[in-house]
């Protein structure tokens, strides 16, 4: 039986200063601290994040985060309605949600506000809350992300053994579908787990099984992280339960068999990461199912600066993906969402050069996009 230690925290929301590219995030809130889904190589087991030392029955859970979230909201002059991600950390729908009702508290707020959401879960619990995100999603924009790294019961009983099966969480997104046609819902293969679920066969086994949901999106992106504590932690069960794949991790990770502490790479090498990117775009094309959410789009000034920024980051993120080269692009993007002003203006007087890495091949991209919204909208 899990300990729940309810305490109350000075802040409950994190505006961050750029949007992330991958779930289109401004804001963050985090109503759990600890997961009783207990994920093995789950990376907020690491010292990076402060969570209790025993990260799976010690969950704490931040008190009066509706009426702080409203008045913080409510009094900010600071904020304007943006994505808020609710469980990028620690799974929001965890069981703890039943009994306290934090994630449900905080989606009434936003939807009184009329602040679009992002949710990442695994649970089905997230079902209970339909009619709310149907709700947020026909108001302004609502997306439901569904982690699953596998389709095989066995790896998921040993990867994320508290987690709703993964058939389950197939069922999470059919169901979302049928019933709360407005809200944008897809999976997230994320992390890949290498070794034990990289296996060609099987990865396109789960695209297929999203496919048939009739999923918006399969997103992927990087593969399991591993460092401090939480390497530990999974290697001393992978160790446990898979003796016999142990090797192969020290190979591709890099890490001394046996060490007291971890001390091997966080991430697998480039050439890994890579070529399991390419194999996941090419099913991606395959099934037809696409890699990117469709971001929130402002109905104000800032509409195009955003929709510029879209086609810019969906750029650099499979830039990333395959290794070359996306910083400059990058920040180019971020720089035009962050403007105080509609881009069209900063375009009008002639100074969209002015903008920081906003210049050559760049500014060119710029205005042939602006050119292409304008037709798009005539
Ligand atoms: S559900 Fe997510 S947050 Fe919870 S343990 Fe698993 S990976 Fe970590």
């Amino acid at each position: 039986m899990p300990k729940f230690i309810e305490k109350q925290y000075k802040s409950i929301i994190n505006k961050n200063k750029i949007i992330d590219h991958w779930f289109w995030t401004r804001y963050s809130i985090n109503p759990y601290n600890g997961c009783q889904f207990g994920c093995i190589y789950c990376d907020a087991r690491s010292d990076h994040y402060h969570m209790p030392e025993d990260f799976e029955n010690e969950i704490l859970v931040k008190t009066n985060v509706g009426p702080m979230l409203d008045q913080r909201i409510s009094r900010a002059r600071t904020f304007l309605p943006d994505v808020v991600g609710i469980g990028g950390v620690t799974d929001s729908y965890q069981p703890a949600e039943k009994k306290f009702g934090n994630t449900r508290a905080i989606l009434e707020v936003l939807a009184k506000h009329r602040y679009p959401v992002h949710l990442i879960t695994k649970s089905t619990l997230v079902l209970r809350d339909l009619p709310l995100l149907e709700e947020i999603a026909q108001q302004t924009w609502c997306t439901v992300s569904v982690t699953i790294t596998t389709t095989d019961l066995e790896k998921s009983i040993l990867l994320e053994k508290f987690a709703p099966s993964p058939a389950k969480r197939l069922d999470v997104l059919r169901q979302i579908k049928a019933e709360a046609p407005h809200v944008q819902t897809g999976a997230l293969l994320i992390p890949l787990i290498p070794v034990l679920c990289d296996d060609p066969v099987e990865v396109e086994a789960l695209f297929t099984a999203v496919k048939q949901t009739n999923a918006d999106y399969l997103m992927f992106g990087g593969a399991m992280t591993l460092r401090n504590r939480q390497a530990d932690w999974f290697l001393q069960q992978l160790q446990h339960a898979r003796p016999d794949v142990y090797e192969q991790y020290a190979g591709l990770y890099e890490f001394t068999p046996d060490a007291r502490t971890y001390d091997g790479r966080y991430v697998p090498a480039n050439e890994y990461m890579q070529a399991q990117h390419k194999h996941l775009f090419a099913l991606s094309q395959k099934h037809q199912l696409p890699h990117r959410i469709k971001r929130y789009i402002p109905d104000d000034w800032r509409k195009t600066n955003y929709r510029i920024a879209e086609r810019m980051l969906n750029v650099v993120f499979e830039r990333q993906m395959l290794g070359q080269s996306w910083e400059t692009l990058f920040w180019a993007a971020q720089n035009i969402q962050n403007l105080k002003e509609p881009l069209e203006a900063v375009a009008d007087r002639g100074e969209l050069g002015r903008i920081k890495n906003v210049r050559g091949h760049i500014k060119t991209r710029i205005e042939k996009i602006l050119d292409e919204i304008d037709r798009e909208d005539a």
